[in-house]
């Protein structure tokens, strides 16, 4: 058997024809959608990430401002902008690119963001809100996954997921999406005692582990929809999942590539988030 390919590339463009439709519908009642991006120092995957945010903006019709400050920046300097930008009516999400240099504290950032612009919703009340049904910013990776279980007609009631890894912007939030959703949720961690047992029996396996083709395929319950949310750089250059594709493949009953996965949908939903805050703000002026 060889898995169906599940194409985030294809979805996120469907859905980001969507959304384009609804920023030019916010736009010509006066409200563009508008995320203000937040750079410091210069790691360079993170300007590559920064760099496809704002273009996905352009792309969608959605303004973007991007902030950067370099490496030794002063906390203070990015805790006033932040201030400053939510303090702004024309600005509808902020986010500040993780990870921050050494001597900012992350948390503190993230809860500097106004809950209502927290885009990226890492901010404790939104993840608060998540974790008891309320309306939230649903981080966006974990999010653009529920979507690509849904383009699927994945059933999620009753059925058994299995995520391997526990970040906050991955792993914890993924399980409460799919244990909302009504599936059985197992949450596996580098302290779990046997790994392959608990994903053997997984009729949904997430990997968000940060390990290069970690998920072989017998590690996979025949006919498995296996989702790959890792972005691994090999040796050669070339970039690789969690999952080995290759061995995953021929025993699940789908899968997501990577590149081409779950990459442009953590993107799309990022761009979901911002034009639903700007309808909100819209609905209340
Ligand atoms: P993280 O390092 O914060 O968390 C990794 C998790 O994997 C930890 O909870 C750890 O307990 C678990 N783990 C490590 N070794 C393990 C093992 N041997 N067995 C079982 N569990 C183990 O990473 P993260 O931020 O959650 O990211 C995970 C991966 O997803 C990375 O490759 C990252 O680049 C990628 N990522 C992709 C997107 C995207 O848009 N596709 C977004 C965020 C992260």
């Amino acid at each position: 058997m060889t898995a169906r390919i599940i194409d985030g590339n294809a979805l996120s463009a469907k859905l980001r024809g969507e959304l384009a439709a609804k920023a030019a519908e916010l736009t010509a009642q006066g409200t563009q959608p508008c995320l203000a991006v937040i750079l410091v120092g210069g790691d360079p995957a993170s300007a590559v990430y920064v760099r496809n945010k704002v273009a996905g903006c352009e792309k969608a019709g959605i303004k973007s401002l991007k902030f950067e400050y370099p490496q030794d920046a002063a906390p203070a300097d990015v805790l006033g902008k932040i201030a400053e930008l939510n303090a702004d009516p024309s600005v509808h999400g902020i986010l500040v690119q993780l990870p921050l240099p050494k001597h900012f504290d992350e948390k503190a950032v993230l809860e500097a963001i106004s809950v209502e612009k927290d885009v990226d919703g890492f901010h404790a009340e939104n993840v608060g809100r998540l974790s008891q049904g309320q309306e939230a910013f649903v981080p966006c990776t974990p999010n653009g996954v529920m979507e690509m279980l849904k383009s699927i007609d994945m059933p999620l009631r009753g059925a058994e997921a299995v995520v391997i890894g526990r970040s906050n912007i991955v792993g914890k939030p993924m399980a409460m999406l799919l244990t909302a959703a009504g599936a059985t949720v197992t949450v596996c961690h580098s302290g779990t005692r046997d790994l392959n047992f608990h994903t053997r029996r997984a009729d949904i396996l997430v990997a968000a582990i940060g390990k290069p083709k970690f998920v072989t395929g017998d590690m996979v319950k025949p006919g498995a929809v296996v989702i790959d949310v890792g972005i691994n750089r090999l040796p050669d250059g070339k970039l690789c999942g969690d999952v080995d594709f290759e061995s995953a493949k021929d025993v699940a009953g789908a899968i997501t590539p990577v590149p081409g996965g779950v990459g442009p949908m953590t993107i799309t939903m990022l761009l979901a988030n911002t034009v639903e805050s700007a309808t909100r703000a819209a609905r209340k002026a």
